[in-house]
């Protein structure tokens, strides 16, 4: 992978986490990311699901933070990203996963209004889009999410997928 490539690959996962797309990340990228998912379900913020999405949003900024924000102004540019989340993240791709996973639960059960403890592969797809995925992106990343193929997803499946994501940086990722 020459280094255009390798570029164009951490501005894809860079403006994932930049949901307002003003060029850092920082506590609002969540609770936008939070709000976004709280719509697009019909879900209250007040509710029991709603609260511990709001709180898992909360846990993954101040997990972002504490990896990547070197110089400690609440913001995580892009410089900060590459250096800190990307190069730490890789050589720990469990802690990344621990980082996303309270958010990530929250997010599958706000994904299952049926209560089954796993999101529904198209919920997953609108859930992927409504964070800023193209149409194909997100009916190709939800189909593979579901490694198990029972056309649900489940927290491991979504925490360890995401970790992978964010992590291994490869050519054909
Ligand atoms: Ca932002
Ligand atoms: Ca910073």
């Amino acid at each position: 992978m020459d280094s255009a490539e390798y570029e164009r690959k951490i501005a894809f996962r860079f403006a994932a986490f930049d949901q307002d797309g003003n060029g850092y990340i920082d506590r609002a990228d969540f609770s936008a990311a939070a709000a976004r998912l709280l719509a697009e379900f019909g879900t209250t913020a007040r509710c029991d699901k709603g609260q511990a999405l709001y709180i898992g949003a909360e846990a993954f900024w101040q997990g972002m933070a504490g990896i990547a924000d070197v110089d400690g102004d609440q913001r995580v540019t892009r410089e900060e990203f590459v250096g800190g989340a990307v190069k730490r993240l890789r050589d720990n791709p469990e802690r990344f996963a621990e980082i996303a996973r309270p958010f990530l639960r929250a997010a599958i059960a706000v994904a299952d209004p049926d209560d089954r403890g796993k999101a529904a592969v198209p919920a997953v797809e609108r859930a992927l889009q409504v964070l800023g995925a193209d149409a194909g992106t997100a009916r190709i990343a939800a189909r593979s999410l579901d490694a198990d193929q029972d056309g649900r997803i489940a927290e491991d499946e979504a925490v360890s997928a995401f970790a992978d994501y964010f992590t291994v940086i490869a050519p054909d990722a």
